[in-house]
């Protein structure tokens, strides 16, 4: 899950010609849905898929804590998929023992693999590590995927859950394309510009990053053109993912 680096309030940036600043309060809080896609771009802050219709997205839901249903603070971007009743939702949201992508790197969490699949990453493996990292897993319901004996058939959903919640599909897709244009850019065919437009176009940051792993003049483009993406959550030479808060001995994560 593609790391972030949200706006501070007083931040000043501009919408449409007009200088603004970011404030506090954002009252619909919908008229702060443009200025966090000027923030974070036009991505799902959770499974990463490239929308036009994305939602502001109260991380402490409405109904835990109605007093910060218009606070900046606790916005992110989200699909229909990510917050609607079968996986986010108003789920109860606990923010010492979850992790989340403005506040930590989302990507070092994830293990994203052939075929689209998300899993904990094996390098997360402190027990409270895991507890956010699971957290944040099941917040979203981001390993629904066909297979994932964490969710069982039933009658009702044969997959485990609904049908229609094609988020592994779309990232299986956007995997496949990716390992296509990594053969194209290993035979020198496009340069790391071209697969980072390319991927810009089409959401799901962290297949684009894992699939070029090995690339870090690929990361690094990619990394410089998703707008909101925290820089400091990637080696400077290697453009491996590292912990994002060094600092904090009892979780650097
Ligand atoms: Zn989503």
């Amino acid at each position: 899950m593609r790391p972030v680096i949200k706006w501070c309030v007083g931040h000043a940036f501009n919408r449409g010609g007009n200088a603004e600043t970011v404030t506090e309060h954002y009252l619909p809080y919908g008229s702060a849905n443009s200025v966090l896609q000027l923030n974070l771009d036009h991505f799902c802050s959770y499974c990463e898929v490239f929308s036009s219709d994305l939602e502001v997205e109260h991380v402490i839901s409405k109904e835990q804590d109605s007093s910060k249903k218009t606070e900046w603070n606790n916005f992110l971007l989200a699909c229909g998929r990510c917050n609607g009743k079968d996986n986010k939702s108003n789920k109860h949201v606990d923010l010492d023992n979850i992790y989340l992508p403005h506040s930590h790197n989302t990507l070092y969490i994830f293990e994203y693999k052939e075929g689209g699949l998300v899993d904990i990453h094996p390098q997360v493996s402190h027990k409270d590590q895991l507890t956010k990292a699971n957290a944040l897993m099941d917040l979203v319901g981001l390993d629904k995927y066909p297979g994932n004996k964490k969710y069982p058939a039933t009658k009702k959903h044969p997959l485990g859950f609904p049908e229609n919640d094609k988020r592994w599909e779309h990232r299986r897709a956007a995997w496949e394309k990716a390992k296509r244009k990594l053969e194209a850019f290993e035979r020198s065919e496009i340069d790391a510009n071209t697969v980072a437009k390319f991927a810009q176009e089409r959401g799901f940051f962290s297949v684009w990053a894992s699939v070029f792993y090995a690339h870090p003049v690929v990361i690094s483009e990619i990394v410089s053109l998703f707008k909101g993406t925290d820089t400091t959550c990637f080696d400077s030479t290697s453009y491996n993912s590292i912990p994002r808060n060094p600092k904090n001995t009892s979780d650097p994560i």
